[in-house]
């Protein structure tokens, strides 16, 4: 899968050399790009923001400096023909969830947005989703809270959709049953524990050193239901992820 991000911070994004994302990429089944946004501003201040119309504090961010950007990229695809999924960050956008991060997996080329300042001119999205090198214009927001910028948020983006894409995770099955997935009925996931069984004055619960499958598997569930109930019942109303 290409990744690429366009940003004025282009080194906000050096965490995704690191851990999962960076051995992917070493591996190859990843190749981030990061681009920076201000090589396409062009007067002597190399400008990429203007002041609202209509009135209003704070700075929008220019669709000539975000079109030509973003039109530079397009114009690499990964393969001849390769369609680009665009993703805007902003806190007017879908939620992004554990279905949310598996589709943009399934996609072979994702471009990133990450806005500054009040955001994007809004004409940006409108325009990208007429244009026929762009399969979709996904706006999502990653939680209800608002940050200074987006970068952020592509890297918390980049590395939920990484672990469903095959190979990158050790063990491919963990998303299977993590807290999200399908497989765990969208429910949080059980407690973990590990050795030593004893800790201080705490023991690790018996069922988990029974050896009994079927009655861990039951355990986990049970477990997993009242950490839904008690953290997230907007789950089990099937409002949330
Ligand atoms: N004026 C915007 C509003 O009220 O919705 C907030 C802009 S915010 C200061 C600047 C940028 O940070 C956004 O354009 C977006 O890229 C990013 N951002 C902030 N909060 C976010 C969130 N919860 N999810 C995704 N991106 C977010």
């Amino acid at each position: 899968m290409r990744i690429d991000i366009i940003t004025i911070f282009p080194e906000y994004l050096s965490p995704l050399a690191l851990s999962l994302v960076g051995k992917a990429c070493e591996a190859g089944s990843l190749d981030v790009r990061v681009h920076d946004l201000r090589e396409h501003a062009h007067d002597r201040h190399r400008t990429v923001d203007d002041s609202p119309f209509g009135g209003g504090p704070g700075m929008v961010m220019k669709p000539d400096v975000w079109g030509e950007a973003i039109d530079a990229v397009l114009s690499q695809p990964p393969a001849a023909g390769a369609r680009a999924t665009l993703v805007v960050p902003t806190p007017v956008g879908h939620r992004f969830n554990h279905a949310a991060a598996e589709g943009l997996a399934a996609q072979e080329w994702l471009v990133f947005l990450p806005a500054r300042y009040e955001g994007l001119d809004a004409r940006i999205a409108a325009h990208y989703r007429t244009r026929a090198e762009v399969t979709a214009v996904h706006e999502y927001c990653i939680g209800d809270y608002v940050l200074a910028g987006g970068e952020a948020a592509v890297l918390v983006m980049v590395e939920a959709l990484a672990r469903f894409i095959p190979g990158v995770l050790g063990n491919d099955e963990s998303v299977l049953d993590d807290s999200f997935a399908p497989g765990a009925d969208g429910l949080l996931a059980a407690p973990a524990y590990t050795r030593p069984a004893q800790w201080r004055d705490l023991s690790v619960p018996e069922v988990l050193l029974s050896g009994d499958h079927a009655r861990i598997a039951a355990w986990r569930r049970e477990q997993g239901l009242q950490a839904t109930r008690d953290y997230r019942p907007d789950l089990l109303r099937g409002e949330g992820s």
